[in-house]
């Protein structure tokens, strides 16, 4: 995507992003950071969470608020209580960026274990989710928020192997479009982001033997991840959008 944004697009912008302290969501929050917004970073591991803030704190000059919360065992009153805590804190969100994802196993629906099945599930759709629903009100204090999930190319086109990832990730583009319908009247736009192969954690265990130099780095996405977030795409929701639009799902050779 070729998109310039003016430095200060997120200046007074509240954004929380999900998965903040590695991969993807890492540099999405220090991207944001960089554009003037004022992030809420969330993960479960506090100390890459502390060392993100730190260089957040060295962009702006200010320490951003993190939270820790393991997806794998939270509830929703969990998700409440990060809300209201929230809520003490800042008047409203203006984004919420769910990023936070795990791949369980890659291997034939025969052989997916269930707890692994679960597992995923519990991260990538239900706290996803669970989280939505305690930061609506929130959002709806914004005059134009901006939601997004983080899809994948194997949530809109089925794939061998996938198993319970491609099937979390169809749940989450349906989520999605049922909140974006749910939110037309409103000031909220939600929407989807497919990353394609991206250089990360994530990418290299499930493709173990590819060359990492072929894919995209995670600060090559940030145009669209910036786009989503500012005024320039307020009236866009319910649409899936591809962060490397020409580039075909699988190994990249
Ligand atoms: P990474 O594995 O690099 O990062 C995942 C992030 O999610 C980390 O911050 C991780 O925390 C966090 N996370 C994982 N499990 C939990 C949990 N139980 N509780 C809280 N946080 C958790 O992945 P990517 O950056 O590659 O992926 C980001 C998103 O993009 C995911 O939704 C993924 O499905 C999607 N995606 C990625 C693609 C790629 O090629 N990389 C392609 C298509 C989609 P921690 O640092 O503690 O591990």
């Amino acid at each position: 995507m070729h998109y310039q944004p003016k430095m200060d697009l997120l200046q007074n912008r509240i954004i929380l992003v999900t998965g903040a302290s590695d991969g993807i969501g890492r540099e999405a929050a220090l991207t944001y950071a960089r554009y003037g917004a004022s992030v809420i970073l969330l993960g479960r591991n506090e100390e890459k969470l502390r060392s993100v803030a730190h260089e957040i704190n060295a962009l702006r000059g200010s320490l951003p608020h993190w939270f820790t919360l393991d997806f794998a065992s939270a509830t929703p009153e969990d998700c409440q209580s990060l809300a209201h805590k929230l809520s003490g804190l800042i008047p409203r969100l203006d984004g919420v960026l769910h990023n936070a994802g795990i791949l369980g196993d890659i291997r034939p629906m025969d052989e997916q274990d269930p707890q692994t099945w679960q597992a995923v599930m519990q991260v990538n759709v239900n706290v996803t989710f669970f989280l939505t629903q305690a930061l609506l009100p929130l959002l709806l204090q914004s005059d134009s928020g901006s939601l997004v999930f983080t899809s994948s190319s194997v949530g809109r086109q089925g794939r061998a192997g996938w198993g319970a990832y491609a099937v979390s990730k169809f749940a989450t583009e349906g989520m999605m479009q049922v909140l974006a319908e749910e939110y037309k009247q409103h000031n909220l736009r939600v929407n989807c982001i497919n990353p394609g192969g991206t250089r990360t954690a994530m990418r290299a265990s499930a493709f173990p033997t590819e060359d990492p130099d072929k894919l995209k780095t995670p600060r090559d996405l940030m145009p669209l991840y910036l786009w989503l977030m500012g005024d320039d795409s307020r009236r866009k929701t319910g649409m899936s959008f591809d962060a490397q639009p020409n580039r075909k799902p699988g190994i990249s050779e």
